[in-house]
């Protein structure tokens, strides 16, 4: 099995500046072999073949026009052709919709680097070109810091390197393949896991986990995001009102950066959390884990509830839950989405059709059991796979 890794890089001035050329130059290559191929699709041709699309792309990057494209490693815009090459023969075949040209105002900053001549160390990754001289002290310019020591593998081959940005770090990703682990033998019982707004999961056995966005910590980071939002929303007015039409100054700049770190450290602080949670309940061994189909797009139709249940992620827990229980050879099951698991009684079996939402508390009109929704709804959900 694959398992992939994904480490910040800590760049410094002179790389990162290298990391947006190299970035840059991704998008250059998809968007031209985008447009070769668009042109040939409308003049009603044949498909261009990913080795003819490199054989024109050879002879841009040996032009005098283009002498630019030579400072960086070939391997960079031949995997970003071959790439949009993919995901045109997707369209070609009517598989998913037209592809979209990259742009660097959407954020579109990434590039591969060559599995073979990628370098890790604990501590470093070495990249391709990033230098152009051969000199010993200028090749150290090809090796970049890592946030986190030891995090990656080392002496296994790596597949599908990649360098992102997410407008405020660079970060590497890799996949390593994995033997696939042995089920286990020795787990602990099967578990239900009910997810909410009002905590964020309740197990079966009796273990609550809330919702860290209810914390105070995050409520005031949260409080500072829409202050600063606020404020960014003035200027922009304040300019225009000064006949600039919505123009940035270096004071929105300033203050954008700001909200973005903001942004970033509350995904950090709720993915975070998730890892926690997920990695904890793996950790008991439970077998089968059973979580509910959550309808989310259903769920973000209700506009009182859209924020919430955005911020509690609901899709990226279940991948965890997957991808650790399938590491540690533990089975997962989706219960149906209209298995009644909220509004059946543990006790009796009885069914309450109109179960409100507001009805945290559940009582049973057949027998009288008292108990709480969420808790009920975790039992039922063990219980939907025995
Ligand atoms: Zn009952």
């Amino acid at each position: 099995m694959l398992k992939s890794f994904k480490v910040m890089l800590v760049p410094n001035n002179r790389q990162r500046t290298r990391l947006f050329q190299f970035a840059g130059t991704a998008r250059f290559a998809y968007n031209w072999a985008l447009r070769k191929d668009l042109d040939a699709y409308e003049a009603g041709e044949l498909f261009i073949s990913n080795f003819d699309l490199h054989k024109k792309f050879t002879v841009l990057r040996n032009s005098a026009e283009y002498e630019w494209l030579r400072t960086i490693s070939n391997n960079v815009p031949k995997q970003a052709i071959k790439d949009c090459v993919d995901a045109y023969q997707k369209f070609f075949k009517k598989q998913s919709g037209r592809p979209r040209f990259k742009s660097k105002r959407r954020g579109d900053f990434s590039f591969y680097q060559d599995t073979d001549k990628i370098r890790i160390t604990a501590t470093h990754v070495k990249l391709e070109t990033v230098a152009m001289s051969k000199k010993r002290n200028k090749q150290q310019l090809n090796w970049f810091r890592l946030a986190e020591v030891g995090r990656i593998p080392l002496g296994v081959k790596y597949k599908e390197p990649r360098i992102t940005f997410d407008g405020l770090n660079w970060w590497l990703s890799v996949a390593v393949e994995f033997a696939d682990p042995k089920p286990v033998e020795n787990c602990g019982d099967s578990i239900g896991i009910d997810l909410g707004i009002k905590t964020l999961a309740t197990c079966s056995d009796g273990t609550i986990y809330p919702n860290i966005n209810r914390t105070a910590k995050v409520r005031r980071l949260k409080k500072k995001q829409r202050r600063l939002q606020r404020s960014i929303s003035r200027k922009y007015e304040m300019n225009k009102s000064k006949g600039e039409s919505y123009s940035k100054t270096r004071n929105i700049i300033k203050s954008e950066k700001k909200l973005l770190r903001i942004h970033h450290r509350l995904a950090d602080i709720r993915q975070n959390y998730r890892h926690q949670i997920t990695s904890a309940i793996i950790g008991r061994k439970p077998n089968p884990i059973v979580l509910e189909d959550l309808n989310v797009r259903g769920m973000m139709s209700n506009r009182h509830l859209a924020k919430a249940v955005q911020e509690q992620g609901f899709y990226e827990f279940r991948r965890q839950i997957e991808y650790k229980a399938a590491w540690s050879g533990l089975r997962v099951v989706i219960a149906d989405r209209f298995y009644p698991s909220s509004k059946t009684c543990i006790a009796c079996g009885h069914v309450k059709k109109n179960l409100r939402l507001s009805e945290r508390i559940y009582h049973c009109e057949n027998c009288g059991n008292v108990i709480d929704r969420d808790l009920q709804a975790a039992i039922n959900l063990k219980r939907y796979a025995s």
